[in-house]
């Protein structure tokens, strides 16, 4: 089967539930057993139905069917929210005393993960360039655990070199964690290219309606043990309800993603058109520095790239953004409206330099008619510019 059909159907068990399409929303945190003999069953090691709520329910295994399919993994757990997720997939592996390696387009509360909680528990994190392999192979410490990978990055969107960067971890006996939520797997596939543990942060493009927050983690064979069982020790979990509007969501993923895909191309051709503009960073243009390594391994993009202003005055900035009706400001993305952020990607960077001076904005192409948000932009430009005359 093909990935769309896959999308469709991976998950779906209509013969459990009487014929019913979608998968019934299970509520619970009580399991019942009335004999003795029902409850030695449920609680003996290796049960497969229902043990207790926290451990999830079929609306749960659902969901994690479909995504461990769609990644290509062995299996898939759930947790509350994206950055719960890349915890959870980190964690695992490192103990007192030991080292990982992040990039440093790494999305900024997963570096603040690191610096804050593992400095706390005696786990050292350092910080790569993403794209510079030969100090990649430097950092590697006999206490490496993990080396964590994003591609493209956060606000910056550099791909990196997934088989490379797995190679050089995996001789060092590291694993290899990726972020892959910009991409969701039907734009990459990261078990086929040597990631060991993938997340996807649900509340984007899989829930893709911007009313849930949600995280999966998918594992090979090797690893799966060692993430469920943190995810049990920390008594990580989510809603059914939000669970089910997850697997909702997910059925159209393929769909929304080619829109979000043409529309954000031409969002980012016209504002890299304007004279006010830098650059935009968008690995599928083929002027991107990232474009060589994006056509060799993804298999299409999503909507989210980043816009580089020149110089300009804040009240340019201002009346771009407040003559936009349809470009608003706001967090996350992956829903089906248009979003832009302020980014200031060099405030954070500890192993690469930014040198870029002016405003910068995080675009995302929502599924709105593309000739309007196109005008809404002119629009903007328009204001902008009647600033700087
Ligand atoms: C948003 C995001 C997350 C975190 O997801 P939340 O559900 O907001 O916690 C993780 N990684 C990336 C790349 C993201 O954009």
């Amino acid at each position: 089967m093909r990935p769309e059909t896959r999308v469709i159907h991976a998950g779906r068990h209509p013969e459990e539930h009487d014929g019913a399409v979608n998968p019934p929303v299970v509520r619970t945190s009580t399991v019942l057993s009335s004999t003795m003999g029902e409850w030695e069953r449920r609680t003996a090691p290796g049960h497969k139905g229902l043990t207790y709520g926290r451990h999830g329910t079929s609306t749960t295994r659902s969901l994690e069917e479909a995504v461990a399919e769609l990644e290509g993994g062995f299996r898939s757990m759930v947790y509350p929210s994206g950055l719960a997720a890349n915890v959870g997939a980190i964690l695992p592996f490192v103990g007192t005393g030991d080292h990982i390696l992040l990039p440093d387009t790494v999305y900024d509360p997963v570096r603040r993960f690191a610096t804050n909680a593992l400095s706390r528990l005696g786990i050292t994190a350092s910080f790569y360039d993403p794209l510079d392999h030969v100090a990649l192979t430097a950092a590697m410490r006999d206490t490496t655990r993990v080396v964590y990978v994003e591609s493209p990055g956060s606000l910056t969107f550099e791909v990196q070199d997934i088989p490379a960067i797995a190679a050089i971890a995996h001789a060092r006996g590291a694993k290899v964690v990726m972020d892959n939520t910009w991409a969701t797997p039907l734009y990459f596939q990261p078990f086929a290219h040597g990631v060991d543990v993938s997340v996807q942060a649900a509340t984007k493009y899989i829930v893709g309606h911007s009313d849930v927050m949600l995280g999966v983690v998918t594992t090979n064979e090797e690893c799966w043990k060692q993430v469920k069982t943190c995810q049990l020790d920390f008594g990580q979990t989510a809603s059914p309800d939000d669970l089910y509007l997850a697997q909702r969501g997910l059925r159209t993923m393929h769909v929304r993603l080619r829109q979000h895909w043409e529309a954000g191309i031409a969002l980012a051709r016209f504002i890299a058109r304007q004279p006010e503009v830098e650059r935009v960073m968008h690995p599928a243009l083929p002027e991107d520095p990232s474009h060589e390594l994006w056509q060799r391994d993804f298999l299409g993009a999503s909507g989210l790239f980043g816009m580089l202003l020149r110089p300009m005055p804040e009240a340019a900035v201002a009346a771009f953004v407040d003559n936009m009706a349809l470009f608003n400001l706001g967090a996350s993305w992956g829903g089906y409206e248009t979003l832009l952020k302020p980014m200031a990607p060099g405030t954070v960077r500890t192993a690469t330099r930014w040198t870029h001076e002016g405003p910068a904005f995080r675009v995302h192409a929502g599924l709105e008619n593309l000739d309007d948000l196109l005008e809404d932009l002119e629009t903007g430009f328009k204001a902008m510019r009647a600033r700087l005359d």
